[in-house]
Parts: structure tokens; C-alpha cells; sequence
């Protein structure tokens, strides 16, 4: 009964069946971890006392025979969706003391399958950020340090940081997080786990906090692919409460993993990824993630995504532009934090100047102005027709492969205050990820090797819309090949001990 907390959500749920535990005690294991890594700041909003109630309902249910997809595991919930009678914060000052009346769709079908809510995750305020230190409730960090400078502290990637940190550092097996530009994957790749986001519309987002609107999708981390896809599997699905939720079945996510066999796999190696001044390390590990899925059976083949390169520019403005539309309900009136002026006028002024952080105000002006009257066209419209070409050109890409193989981070994860002063610098860190949400995209985190500072790097596997399977297949054969069983130093001296 010793490390529970290492046990796979799929290695739990066959002992959870085979009643070696109950689901109480494999939630106080999670609890109890928890306490004993505060000074990660996994959680804004910590629910053992709910946790520990559910729990107790799924060893009722599954003695009873009728336990769910789910049933007794704990799950750490970004706090970007909102959980009734749970505080949810979006790591924003602003919404603070915002208790949600409703649940998520996507949190109701994680509990509908038996899921226990460990708490609230920590990210960058309104997802804005690659490093979770943007959030209202202080710097997540990262478990792994450099094996050669232990005593940095390094970011664990964002936005969705508390989320990838708590999986990593074994105080939950599981989490969730919207991935509106990378907040799955990146943060993943960084704290060594996997994540998905799946394609755009295959979850509801409804009582999702939006950034944009266009963008946003939920997804899952675990340490597994198979994990993500039995978690990914228990809150798909079309929800008529979101009109952008597709109408089509859910696929079973985990049929084709068995094995990491990849014969008859075309993978494509887009070249446009090889970008200028690319670390060497970043391109070693990609080249050996192909050369791995080769030796697994898969045909490796070069494709080009011309206009990839223009997904930044244009994601930097359609994700302001929708941010400052979404963010204009906060006015101190209906939500949140109200800070009174002599009028009205003066009330919105500063109940928003006092609850947005600062990176928050920055993406409202921006979006401000290039949807304003004179801009719109040069800057939006612009950007979005850029974004029908680079979804083309995956379209275009994967009608002649199944999968593409590319990078997923242009770096491990780096010291706490790097970039903090060069907003740009910050948003490169998102150049292999966010034309997959401008393009709606499927795309997986695989954690494959450690680099020479001994800290993760991850791959990217993408996919065609709706074909989540084909992905999970692709990322089991890494998985398989690439065999990373690296655990982070702290993690490791609790298991020794
Ligand atoms: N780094 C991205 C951004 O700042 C992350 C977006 C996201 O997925 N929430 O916009």
C-alpha cells in the first residue's frame, strides 16, 4: 500500500476494482502529498474535505457494481472552470471572491464518471502567460531542478503551471486545463508529463472562464497517454449548452494503443518547425523522436507548412482581440471585485484597473486597438484570414501523412524571472504551439528525455481534426520507444524513503 501516489490513473483503477484500496485511501494519499508539497503553490484553492466525500461515494458505487469510467480517481481542476459552490478564481484579483451558482460541463461529466476533486489549480491570470507567474496567488514552481544547480527555482511552464506541476510531482494523477495557445502542452513538456488538447469542439466549454472564445479548449495531463485518454474520454462529448461543441460521437480513445506497434503510420516532419536559431538540444531530441517512431514501424515523411511561420504574429492579436471583448464583463458591477468611484464611470475604471494584473491590461489594450475603427482591417480581419491559410496548410500537410512530429517547447524549463521583462521574448516560448488552436488541431504532449541540465523535454504529436485516436496511437509508440522514467529529485527521495 506505499506509493500510492505513483501508481497510474489505469494501474489505480485495476487495484481500485481488485479492492487492493479503497477510493478514500487513494485520495488521502493525494491529500496527504499535497501537504507535504506547499511550497510548489499547486493550488489556489485546496478541497480535500469534498475530495474525501466523493471518494467515500465511489467506494459506495463500486460496491454496489455501478462505478463510472473514473470512478475514484483524484483530479486537480485549473480554476478556470467553474465548480459549483467551489471559489473559481481564473488566478485573477478580479474574480477572487467568485463563487460559481452552475458547473462546468466538462468538470459535470468528469463527476458524472466518478472523479474526485483534489482542488483548484494555479495558473497565469486568465491563461495569459507561459510561466504561471502572471496568477494573482503568487509563482507556481516547477518539481525538477537542475541536477547541476539544484537550488534555482525554475517556472513549470503555463499557463496551465499548478495543473502540470501537481501531476509531475505526484500530488494528483491527474488534472485538467483549457489550451487556448499551449497551456497543456508546454507546461507538460516542462514538468516532464503528458497532456492533450483535443481538437476544438470535440469538449464544451461552457462554464469555462473564456479568454478566446475561438481558441479555448479543455483537455487533460497524466503521466500516461493511455491515462490521458481514459481522462480526455470521461469529459468529451457535445453538450447542446455550447453551440461551438460538436455533434459527433466520442471514439474510444484508447482502441489502437495496445502495444506502440506504428507499421503502416505516415508521420509527417513539418520543416518549417526548424526555425532559426533553434537550440541544438530541441533539435536532437526531435530527430531522435523520429528516428524512435521509425523504429517502431512508422514511415517518416518530409511535409511543409509555408505559413506557419505567421502564427504567432497573428495569434498575438485574434487572442487580444478576443480577450478584450470576453473581458468586458468585468466592470465591478456583476462579478468580483468592485472597488466604488463617485460614479459609475469611475466604478468600472477602478474596480478593473485594481483586479486585472498587469499582462491582463496589456492584452485588453492591444485587442482594444486592433478591433478598433480604422485598425480592424489591417489587423484583425488580416489575422484571421492568415489563420484560414495556416489551417490549410495542415489540412494540406496531413492528407499526405497521418500524424506530424515536431517540437513542443523551444527550451526546458527555465529560471523563475527569465523573460519577465521582454513581453515578445515571453511569447516565442509559444511558437510551436498556438497554431494548432488557430488551425483547431488535436496535439499531445509525449515526455522523451532528459536534457544535459537533467531537466524534460517533451514532442509534439499533431493530428487531423477529429482523429484524437490516431494521436494517441502515434504518442503510445514514442511513449513506448522513448521509455522516460525520469522522476523529479524530490520525488524520487520520497520514494526512497
Ligand atoms: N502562452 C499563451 C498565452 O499567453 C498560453 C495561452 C493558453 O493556452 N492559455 O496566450
Amino acid at each position: 500500500m506505499t506509493n500510492l501516489t505513483h501508481l497510474t490513473i489505469t494501474e489505480a483503477l485495476d487495484a481500485l476494482n481488485k479492492k487492493e484500496f479503497s477510493a478514500v485511501e487513494y485520495t488521502k494519499a493525494h491529500i496527504d502529498a499535497a501537504a507535504a508539497a506547499k511550497d510548489l503553490n499547486c493550488y489556489i484553492t485546496e478541497t480535500p474535505d469534498l475530495a474525501l466525500k466523493q471518494a467515500a461515494e465511489s467506494d459506495a458505487r463500486r460496491a454496489s457494481g455501478k462505478a463510472g469510467l473514473i470512478d475514484g480517481v483524484p483530479v486537480a481542476v485549473k480554476d478556470f472552470f467553474c465548480t459549483k459552490g467551489v471559489r473559481t478564481t481564473c488566478a485573477s484579483k478580479i474574480l477572487g471572491n467568485f463563487v460559481p451558482e452552475y458547473e462546468s460541463t466538462v468538470t459535470a461529466n468528469m463527476f458524472a464518471q466518478g472523479a474526485v476533486m483534489l482542488g483548484k489549480t494555479n495558473a497565469d491570470s486568465y491563461g495569459m502567460g507561459s510561466t504561471t507567474g502572471s496568477s494573482a496567488f503568487g509563482q507556481t514552481y516547477n518539481p525538477w531542478r537542475k541536477t547541476n544547480d539544484p537550488n534555482t527555482k525554475l517556472v513549470p511552464g503555463g499557463s496551465s503551471g499548478g495543473s502540470s506541476a501537481a501531476v509531475a510531482a505526484r500530488i494528483a494523477p491527474g488534472a485538467l486545463g483549457p489550451d487556448t495557445g499551449g497551456s497543456i502542452r508546454q507546461p507538460a513538456a516542462m514538468c516532464g508529463i503528458a497532456g492533450i488538447k483535443p481538437t476544438y469542439g470535440r469538449c464544451s466549454r461552457y462554464g469555462i472562464i473564456a479568454y478566446a472564445s475561438s481558441l479555448d479548449q479543455a483537455g487533460v495531463f497524466a503521466r500516461t497517454v493511455e491515462d490521458c485518454a481514459v481522462l480526455l474520454q470521461s469529459i468529451a462529448g457535445h453538450d447542446p449548452k455550447d453551440s461551438t461543441s460538436a455533434d459527433k460521437p466520442v471514439p474510444d480513445f484508447r482502441a489502437g494503443i495496445q502495444g506502440g506497434n506504428l507499421k503502416g503510420l505516415k508521420v509527417g516532419i513539418p520543416r518549417e518547425y526548424r526555425v532559426e536559431g533553434m537550440p541544438k538540444e530541441i533539435e536532437d531530441s526531435w530527430n531522435k523522436g523520429a528516428q524512435w517512431m521509425k523504429e517502431q514501424g512508422a514511415e517518416i515523411i518530409d511535409v511543409s507548412l509555408p505559413n506557419v511561420k505567421y502564427a504567432l504574429p497573428a495569434y498575438y492579436i485574434l487572442a487580444p482581440c478576443e480577450a478584450s471583448s470576453n473581458l468586458a464583463r468585468y466592470d465591478g458591477v456583476r462579478y468580483g471585485v468592485r472597488v466604488e468611484g463617485k460614479d459609475l464611470k469611475e466604478t468600472y475604471e477602478l474596480s478593473r484597473a485594481q483586479g486585472f494584473e498587469p499582462e491582463v491590461k496589456r492584452r485588453i489594450m492591444i485587442g482594444t486597438y486592433a478591433l478598433s475603427a480604422g485598425y480592424y482591417d489591417a489587423y484583425y480581419v488580416k489575422a484571421q484570414k492568415v489563420r484560414r491559410l495556416i489551417r490549410d496548410d495542415y489540412l494540406k500537410a496531413l492528407s499526405t501523412c497521418d500524424v506530424l512530429l515536431t517540437p513542443i517547447t523551444p527550451s526546458a524549463a527555465f529560471p523563475v524571472g527569465q523573460n519577465e521583462d521582454d513581453p515578445i521574448k515571453m511569447y516565442l516560448e509559444d511558437i510551436f504551439t498556438i497554431s494548432l488552436n488557430l488551425a483547431g488541431l488535436p496535439g499531445m504532449t509525449v515526455p522523451t528525455m532528459l536534457n544535459a541540465d537533467g531537466l524534460p523535454l517533451g514532442l509534439q504529436i499533431i493530428g487531423r481534426p477529429w482523429d484524437e485516436q490516431t494521436v494517441f496511437r502515434a504518442a503510445r509508440g514514442l511513449e513506448i520507444a522513448a521509455d522516460f522514467r525520469a522522476l523529479p529529485a524530490r520525488v524520487q527521495t520520497k520514494m526512497a524513503a
